[in-house]
């Protein structure tokens, strides 16, 4: 069965929180959806928040055209900061599937993002008794996180999220974490790696943080393509120890996947990966804006990529409408170097938005990280075919 996932922003770019590198604190096209002005220039909009009422409409339009095409449906709540919105909104979120739930229609999940600073008891027994899974934004050990994850008046998080982080996991709520690769993280994969390893958190994903055209200056906040290949090396070799050791019968919970890893191996034993970047073409996601604007990606809120709105079309029309069709076909048209690149069933020359923008001139090309990701694969390509065949035996 397929799955329809359905991005939501609750508080819309509001946050709590100014990371050095925010995608939408310097994002015009994000800006504009936040009434015309920057993040960091108004951090708690209220009313540009989504209302009950797009909520429901949401909710409702996205499971009767997931029972309609047969499938599951997953409810992404991301921002901003989602939880800087009360737990009422997400109880009438949960009281709106049930209401409007089909007989007979697919699984029905939920999935928050959230940096982790505003959340309390409260939200843990809540996000466990609803089966939440949770993503926490944390960049590892107290130093690393502090260094670019500050709160909106400047102030360390480490210490709090850290504290946030247990409680989840007392109360039995089940989370990934989410940590940058920046020009800090980059250069402790081991240390950081078994700190993130031993929180007990079901995946660890790691984002590398790419300079952006929009805003060049910041990339001495990124890691070189250099230091990023060395990183995924050390770290392919972090995690391949422990699930050997795993495999071997070493200990279960002492092995945490890495979302990156793990869908390598998928893609080796003739799978299909979970991300879209690692596909072969963009995937129709759905990115509901408080407004009710809906978009195809989270990348692509611009008015040029403007598909409709929930409230006043039929979501059949937009998931099949010409420009939903465009952004797909597009996103097939790889540089030349990646279609004549022996990685390319492995890479896939990845997300078609992080290929395109990154250089200042906004001219297209393989990524700003492809040397990195060449580096890793002539590495560790042999290790990872290997393992796949033998989990495949297994
Ligand atoms: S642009 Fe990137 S994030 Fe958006 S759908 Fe395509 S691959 Fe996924
Ligand atoms: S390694 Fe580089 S050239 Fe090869 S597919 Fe990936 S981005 Fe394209």
């Amino acid at each position: 069965m397929g799955r329809l996932n359905v991005m939501l922003k609750p508080a819309a770019d509001s946050c709590n929180m100014s990371c050095e590198y925010c995608y939408y604190s310097y994002h015009d096209d994000h800006a504009e959806k936040n009434g015309g002005q920057k993040q960091s220039e108004d951090k708690h909009q209220e009313d540009k928040w989504m209302s009950a009422e797009m909520l429901e409409n949401t909710v409702q339009k996205s499971l009767d055209f997931a029972a309609a095409g047969g499938f599951d449906c997953n409810f992404i709540f991301q921002g901003g900061e989602p939880a800087l919105r009360s737990l009422d909104f997400y109880r009438k979120a949960v009281k709106f599937q049930k209401n409007h739930s089909i007989d007979g229609a697919g699984a029905v999940s939920n999935f928050i993002q959230t940096n982790g600073l505003e959340l309390d008891e409260d939200w843990a027994d809540f996000l466990a008794s609803e089966d939440f899974l949770a993503g926490i934004s944390l960049d590892g050990l107290p130093g690393l996180h502090d260094r670019y994850r500050r709160s909106a008046a400047g102030n360390p998080t480490h210490k709090r999220v850290r504290e946030n982080l247990n409680m989840l996991a007392d109360r039995g709520v089940e989370f990934n974490i989410l940590t940058v690769i920046n020009d800090r993280t980059v250069q402790q994969p081991a240390q950081n790696y078994r700190y993130l390893r031993d929180l007990g958190a079901e995946y660890l994903q790691f984002i590398r943080y790419v300079p952006e055209a929009a805003d060049f200056t910041r990339e001495k906040t990124a890691p070189t393509p250099e230091d990023y290949g060395y990183f995924l090396i050390k770290l392919f070799s972090l995690w391949k120890e422990d699930l050997e050791r795993a495999l071997a019968g070493g200990g279960e919970r002492e092995f945490t996947n890495i979302r990156y890893f793990e869908n390598l191996l998928l893609i080796m034993m003739g799978l299909s990966p979970g991300p879209c970047e690692m596909k072969k073409s963009c995937q129709a996601q759905l990115v509901i804006e408080a407004d009710g604007s809906v978009y195809p990606c989270d990348y692509y809120v611009r008015d040029s990529w403007r598909l409709g709105s929930i409230c006043g079309d039929d979501l059949e029309e937009i998931m099949n409408s010409p420009l939903m069709k465009e952004f797909l076909r597009s996103s097939q048209q790889l540089p030349s170097q990646c279609n004549n690149c022996r990685w390319l069933e492995l890479c896939r020359g990845g997300c078609r938005y992080r290929r395109s923008s990154i250089k200042p001139d906004n001219s297209a090309g393989a990524g700003y990280f492809c040397s990195s990701f060449r580096h890793f694969f002539e590495s560790c390509g042999m290790e990872l075919r290997k393992l796949a065949s033998r989990l495949e035996r297994s």
